[in-house]
């Protein structure tokens, strides 16, 4: 990975995911936006073309974020260490995911940055995030824009979430590291599961559910949707993951015995 960019004394685990950007220019007008509000870490999701002298141009002295921007070929890459990760989407309520203002997503941003890197994503200039991608995310962001007209330009819409990141943070007297974490529980947690260990677990449940023939002839993309959700949205760690996946192998295992027994 590229070495880090200059970054400001209180800025929080936050980066800024920009996924299959069209126009390289929009690309310098995001790392611009981000600068200013103390945000210095850019992800690139496979850009459609290689940043440019448009992106320098419109960076305007933000350079050194997309220098040290490490590039993926996949958002799931590009998030899988990420302990939360929110999807800006124009199209509103289209989604069947928990639905976040820029202000919710900034302190929910904020409060979880504190446990983990947290993931703002952004998508393409012309189609936005399609629908897999959205799966990938804990919840939502919609700037509440006049839906007659609804859509703001990349790097716009880049400049408001980070302006309300940036509020967050000089609303909180202290660096959000040291922040206490806000989860209602009283015991000591472990970390929030990274993306990756709860992909694992989805895989896993998906072929749980198979084996013990859930779905009864339905596509079971409609209940895998909501069981993502549900389970996005209780903040796992990666303890309570671990304990999932033991009772869903356990699960698989009587399934397999049981299916065993009826051959015999
Ligand atoms: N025609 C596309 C718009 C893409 S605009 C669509 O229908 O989705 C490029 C990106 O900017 C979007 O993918 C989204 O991440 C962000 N964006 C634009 N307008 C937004 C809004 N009102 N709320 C949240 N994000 C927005």
């Amino acid at each position: 990975m590229a070495e880090a960019a200059t970054e400001s004394p209180n800025s929080p685990d936050i980066r800024i995911v920009l996924v299959g950007t069209q126009h390289p220019g929009n690309i310098g007008a995001a790392a611009r936006a981000m600068k200013t509000m103390g945000l210095s870490r850019l992800v690139l999701v496979a850009p459609e073309k290689a940043p440019d002298r448009d992106t320098v141009a419109m960076a305007a002295g933000a350079d050194d974020l997309i220098e040290a921007a490490p590039v993926h070929a996949t958002l799931a890459e590009a998030v899988a260490d990420c302990a939360l990760v929110l999807g800006c989407t124009a199209r509103s309520r289209r989604v069947q995911l928990e639905q976040l203002d820029p202000r919710e997503a900034a302190t929910r941003a904020l409060t979880f940055a504190a446990q983990g890197p947290v993931a703002l994503v952004f998508g393409r200039e012309r189609t936005g995030l399609d629908n897999n991608e959205l799966q990938l995310c804990h919840a939502a962001v919609h700037i509440p824009s006049d839906p007659a007209f609804s859509s703001l330009n990349l790097a716009a819409a880049v400049q408001v979430l980070s302006y309300e990141v940036r509020m967050a943070v000089l609303g909180v007297p202290m660096p959000a590291a040291q922040a206490p974490a806000t989860q209602a529980s009283q015991e000591p947690r472990e970390g929030l599961a990274p993306h990756a260990e709860l992909e694992g677990f989805f895989a896993q449940l998906a072929d749980a559910l198979e084996e013990i023939d859930f779905h009864k002839g339905r596509t079971p993309d409609s209940a895998m949707r909501k069981l993502r959700r549900l389970y996005l949205r209780a903040g796992l760690d990666s303890a309570e993951v671990r304990l999932l996946r033991g009772v869903l192998a356990d699960t698989q295992r009587m399934a397999m015995l049981a299916g065993r027994q009826k051959l015999r």
